[in-house]
């Protein structure tokens, strides 16, 4: 993994493409968020819950990370919606230059949520801007409680923080309490919802969410001078 993050061109030049995305997301009422967290925190589960969820007529759309393989792309495309697989080639993480080159033939116009998939890792796609409304940080309970201690970064940056597989909880020892006072005191008023893709604990509030951010979305939209 290079250190990508230290060099502030890359980032300059990322913030950059990043705006035209923002742009291009905002004219539209498109509300784009992204996925970020550890390798295996349940990610691709809960787009593939989510997809089957969504209200009737959603336009949604996936990009899903990945450093190698094209798995979660399969996975995600049975939901019967557009997904693209970004294969970063041993980067442990996308860029907006990633992003705009898989958009490049996707009609934006068609597009209502666009949910991006980063790659399994919390440091560096935390520096990453990829146009994005909002990152949205996950937490499975079957990782350390204190990860938002360990990596602040990302919990400060994300508005939401999904602590998932939550029908493992009684099989793990995983203090929710602990995890949640540790994620407000890194991040005062973050969002926090607590989701099971297995049983669909928390689906609602999560779909609710969503749909409160692409009405924001929307008006907001409705506000941008031609
Ligand atoms: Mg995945
Ligand atoms: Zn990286």
């Amino acid at each position: 993994m290079k250190a990508v993050p230290a060099d502030g061109r890359i980032l300059r030049e990322n913030d950059r493409l990043a705006a035209g995305l923002r742009e291009a997301f905002e004219q539209r009422g498109l509300l784009c968020v992204n996925l970020i967290s550890a390798p295996g925190s349940g990610k691709t589960s809960l787009l593939e819950r989510t997809l089957t969820a969504l209200p009737a007529g959603t336009r949604a759309a996936v990009l899903t990370g990945d450093i190698q393989t094209d798995n979660d792309a399969r996975r995600i495309a049975r939901a019967g919606f557009p997904v693209k697989q970004i294969s970063t080639g041993g980067i442990c993480h996308l860029d907006a230059a990633m992003v705009t080159r898989a958009l490049d033939d996707w009609n934006l116009d068609d597009i209502d949520v666009l949910f991006i998939e980063n790659v399994g890792n919390l440091v560096c796609p935390t520096s990453f801007d990829l146009g994005e409304h909002a990152k949205i940080v996950l937490l499975s309970v079957t990782e350390g409680e204190d990860k938002p201690e360990k990596y602040p970064g990302i919990y400060r940056r994300a508005e939401l923080l999904l602590i998932t597989k939550t029908d493992l909880l009684p099989h793990v020892d995983f203090d929710v309490a602990r995890a949640r006072g540790l994620a407000q005191h890194v991040h005062p008023g973050i969002r926090q919802i607590l989701v099971s893709s297995r049983t669909g604990e928390g689906m609602d509030e999560w779909l609710t969410w969503l749909a409160t951010r692409r009405t924001r979305a929307a008006l907001a939209s409705a506000e941008v001078p031609e």
